[in-house]
């Protein structure tokens, strides 16, 4: 598709389509084909600036609208999406590059995320609490906070931004969205069906544009409150540093290394059923992505056998083909950081089994698309088995027992997911209560959550926080406590305390 032809998209600001103040652009382009998706604008701080004055102000009465009116809202948005699942799997499959089964499992998170916090709209619960002193009430409920600046990644372009969204907005919270660059259409769409399930003008904006220029400004921005992120680990380190000077609320989702356990007594094909899913689904562009297999001795050499006969036929393609297996990664610069770690890994006296190398013949190579990459015979301290490289590329560990495999699993930097197969009860409990990660799966790879638990991690995947789940809407409010005194005189905690009568 010609530049051109390609449609243009704006920013959407106190319930208007605007221009970037500034007039310039930037295009999102498709992974698989290089055909431009559409051009949308490159914005600055004076358009941040304005988005979070509009938000400012809405707050002032969306905080007021009774909580399940605001559910309403969401549950018409929820209906919308419904609809809309099949224009926005096919687009997410053109300009992300998922295949189509997990471009619709993406929307169909954003679907599930919306009717669960639609219907926080009639809980929201808080605690009533007896007083320790008589003739006194006490309770704690939650309260919006203010302007939320929700910060996201492209990997799940409509899922992410639901993900916080949806939970700011129910609490009575107004937003500013900034979202990747490389799938601007996705967020914007997703904005367009907030507005028409009739979210008042100002509640929710979106800014396009970089992290460096309009991300920055989001995060500096004295009257944003809250900021959510969901990236890389560096970005969250800069994010959390630049938001300290106004004490802004923080909240980030960032990377993995995860590790799916194998051992002796394991299914196998069950297992490789589920390294296949976590390893490779997505492209392994998954931030619960499997990339390390940490497997006992005796189902090395077999599950080695069975996983590259797997592999090798998988079928890369562009993601709205029917037969595609595995889709693009994200861009040129994801292509040739993943190839790099090939070389690192093979520099490291790791063992190529398979793949390990850029997918370049015929239509393949319009795109950006790279071979699925099994190394074998990996030392836990290499680099491929440390740092994320977050494509199409798993590395296999071989360890001796499950004591070995939960020290093995655990020895990295992230606490995202983590995976173990066995039949074996009593190792499944000890993985469960040792694996240091938020998220592990008995019998299942390391993808899969869902929307009603919380979804995060420990260590340097977050900041102690989590979305989804109840856990969600710690993010988007704050606790008051309330105390009501009907006594008609000054009673003192901790000092008017009653004498107990002796038994
Ligand atoms: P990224 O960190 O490069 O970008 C994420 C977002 O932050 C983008 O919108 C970007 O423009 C913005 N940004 C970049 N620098 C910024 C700055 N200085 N200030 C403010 N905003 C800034 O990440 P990505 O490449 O888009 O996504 C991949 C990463 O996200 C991986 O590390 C992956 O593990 C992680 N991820 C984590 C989760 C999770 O829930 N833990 C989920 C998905 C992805």
């Amino acid at each position: 598709m010609a530049t051109t032809t390609a449609q243009t998209f704006k920013n959407f600001i106190g319930g208007e389509w605007v221009d970037a103040v500034s007039g310039e652009t930037f295009e999102s382009t498709s992974p698989a084909t290089g055909e431009t998706i559409g051009v949308f604008p490159r914005s600055g701080a004076e358009d941040v600036d304005r988005a979070v004055d509009v938000a400012k102000a809405a707050f002032a009465d969306w905080r007021l609208v009774p909580a399940p009116k605001r559910g309403e809202i969401l549950f018409a948005l929820a209906r919308l999406l419904e609809q809309e699942k099949p224009a926005l799997t096919e687009l997410m499959t053109h300009e992300m590059g998922k295949v189509k089964a997990e471009a619709g499992g993406d929307v169909q998170e954003a679907i599930d995320i919306t009717y669960y916090m639609a219907g926080e709209g009639r809980r929201l619960f808080g605690h009533t609490t007896p007083s320790e002193l008589r003739d006194k009430w006490n309770m704690s409920v939650r309260q919006p906070i203010g302007v939320v600046g929700a910060i996201t990644p492209w990997n799940f372009p409509v899922a992410i931004p639901s993900w916080k969204l949806i939970p700011a907005l129910v609490c009575g919270n107004t937003v500013v969205l900034k979202p990747a660059t490389d799938t601007p259409a996705l967020a914007e769409r997703f904005v367009e069906l907030l507005a028409e399930a009739g979210i008042p003008s100002g509640v929710v904006n979106i800014v396009h544009g970089g992290g460096g220029t309009v991300g920055e400004r989001l995060v500096r921005h004295p009257d944003v409150r809250v900021i959510t992120l969901t990236g890389s680990r560096e970005t969250g380190v800069e994010v959390l540093k630049a938001a300290a000077d106004t004490l802004t609320h923080v909240h980030l989702e960032l990377g993995g290394k995860n590790a799916i356990i194998v051992l002796d007594d394991a299914d196998l094909e069950l297992a490789v059923d589920g390294i296949l899913w976590s390893a490779f689904g997505t492209s392994g562009q998954r931030c619960t992505a499997a990339s390390r297999v940490i497997v006992q001795k005796g189902a090395y050499a077999e599950l080695q056998s069975r996983l590259v006969a797997r592999v090798e036929k998988l079928r890369l393609g562009p993601g709205w083909e029917d037969d595609t297996d595995i889709g693009p990664v994200i861009n040129r610069t994801a292509l040739e950081k993943i190839h790099s770690y090939t070389e690192i890994g093979k520099d490291e006296g790791a063992k190529l089994l398979t793949g390990g190398e850029v997918a370049g013949d015929g239509e393949l190579g319009k795109g950006f698309f790279y071979r699925p990459t099994v190394f074998a015979d990996v030392d836990p301290q290499m680099r491929i088995a440390q740092e994320e490289i977050f494509g199409p590329t798993t590395a296999l560990i071989p360890v001796g027992d499950l004591d070995e495999a939960i020290r093995v699993s655990n020895g990295i930097k992230y606490g995202l997911s983590s995976s173990i197969f066995t039949r074996d009860v009593n190792a499944a409990f000890r993985a469960m209560r040792d694996l240091e990660a938020g998220i592990t799966y008995v019998n299942a790879g390391t993808i899969g959550a869902e929307v009603h638990l919380p979804f995060g991690g420990t260590k340097d995947t977050g900041n102690g926080h989590r979305e989804a789940g109840q856990a969600a809407l710690d993010v988007f409010t704050e606790w008051k406590s309330i105390y009501v005194d009907y006594s008609g005189r000054l009673q003192r905690a901790q000092i008017d305390t009653e004498e107990h009568p002796a038994p």
